[in-house]
């Protein structure tokens, strides 16, 4: 590595500790000793961690895994906040928001969409808002039951509707890449609180409504 290259990857380094704030000498020695592990990784899995190609794969996989998870960093119950005052008792769905996480066993890549209903109790928020509460839980280090219970917790707690369901359909790349081999095996969840968890016909309206 010459001296050059070397010199801009320490700047690339220094602007990711302040893009996430790692300041103190203790959290730079973490992240210092993380990359020193990608490299004995590397090692491990037969290859040379000094060949042209690595140069800068430590930094990037922890770049990666700081933006992976970068949810760490608010409460996604926040963006519900902005809520309206509506005389709506009628379900809503937000169908399809896509997101993508990280599976919590293998720091594998899960991925797919979630599909959010609620009744709602004199108060409603933006469509949009509910689609960044569903990333601030996707982007940390996850299962995907948690994820499904947490984003209906959400709704629950800042929304206090009559009923809430939560329906995810995700693809697990621990299960499609390693020796299980399901390419295409889908993993669903699903969490209901209030209405949907007393009634049936509630949980149809709501799995015909999404076409499942
Ligand atoms: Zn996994």
């Amino acid at each position: 590595m010459t001296v050059e290259s070397n010199k801009s990857l320490k700047q690339k380094t220094d602007n990711l500790y302040d893009e996430y704030s790692i300041n103190t000498t203790e959290e730079k020695q973490r992240s210092e000793s993380f990359m020193n592990a990608v490299k004995d990784l590397i090692e491990l899995c037969g290859d040379d961690p000094n060949r042209h190609g690595f140069e800068e794969t430590p930094f990037r996989v922890l770049k990666a895994h700081l933006e992976y998870t970068k949810g760490y960093h608010s409460d996604p119950k926040d963006h519900l906040r902005k809520f309206f005052d509506v005389d709506h008792d009628e379900l809503v769905i937000v169908k399809d928001i896509e997101f993508n996480s990280l599976c919590e066993h293998h720091f594998a890549p899960f991925f797919g969409v979630a599909h959010v209903g609620y009744i709602p109790n004199g108060k409603i928020t933006g469509l949009s808002k509910i689609g960044r509460m569903v990333d601030g839980y996707a982007q940390r280090f996850q299962v995907q039951e948690r994820l499904t219970n947490q984003i209906a917790d959400a709704m629950e707690d800042v929304l206090n509707p009559k009923g809430v369901i939560v329906f995810i359909e995700a693809k697990h790349m621990c299960m499609c890449g390693r020796g299980v081999k399901k390419r295409d095996s889908h993993t669903t969840t699903l969490a209901t609180r209030g209405i949907f968890r007393e009634d049936a016909t509630q949980r149809q309206e709501f799995l015909s409504m999404i076409k499942y």
